[in-house]
């Protein structure tokens, strides 16, 4: 199988990744795919098994680990494993895509580790981490006690950006749109980058 470009993106919670990972899969020219995650957290209303996530209980995640299926996988919270699964990432190979992530840091930077080759791994960096409590709340997808969760460990993980090939900051959307198109548009060789708008 012909092995494609990984694309990591990965932040803090409430940073913005999932809306730059979003614009960038609308964007064609990129031939990007999504790598849909297993995960043991609860299913948000809106969100669908199989297009989020594929949603677990913590038993079936931790025989998944125990089989070998992961290429990662992390306890993000207490007791939310995530985990990009091996045969995601071949399936999507196997369509010739280049595979984009929305991932922790910690996941992120193991993957640039097993595929350093091929893998462009980004930062986005919010404001300050009182914004992202800002963001995270305006959300209301957490409880009070898991935005406090998240914000707990949003400062060890911006303390890990220098280790990524790029940072973004999102202080402004349309901007962190736009550089980051920018830079993906040249690592996957897509044509005519500079003649796309973020919008
Ligand atoms: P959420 O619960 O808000 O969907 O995600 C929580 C965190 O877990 C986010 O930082 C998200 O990027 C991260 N995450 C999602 N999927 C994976 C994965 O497969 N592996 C790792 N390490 N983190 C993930």
């Amino acid at each position: 199988m012909k092995e494609g470009k990984l694309i990591v993106f990965s932040a803090p919670s409430g940073s913005g990744k999932t809306t730059i990972v979003r614009h960038l899969l609308s964007k064609p020219e990129l031939n990007l795919a999504f790598s849909v995650s297993a995960t043991s957290r609860p299913r948000r209303p809106r969100e669908k098994n199989g297009e989020h996530y594929y949603f677990m209980t913590i038993s079936q995640f931790k025989q998944h680990i125990r089989n070998g299926d992961f290429l990662e996988w992390e306890e993000v919270y207490r007791d939310n494993f995530y985990g990009t699964l091996k045969s995601e990432v071949e399936r999507l190979w196997g369509e010739g895509k280049n595979v984009i992530f929305d991932i922790d840091v910690a996941g992120g930077l193991r993957i640039k580790k097993k595929y350093p080759k091929q893998t462009l791994a980004v930062f986005v960096k919010p404001p300050s981490v009182d914004e992202l409590k800002i963001r995270l709340k305006k959300r209301s997808t957490e409880s009070e006690d898991k935005i406090n969760m998240r914000i707990a460990k949003a400062s060890v993980e911006l303390a890990t950006a220098p280790q990524f090939d790029r940072i973004i900051k999102n202080y402004d959307l349309d901007t962190a749109l736009e550089e980051a198109y920018q830079l993906v548009a040249k690592y996957v060789g897509a044509p005519n980058p500079d003649k796309d708008t973020a919008s």
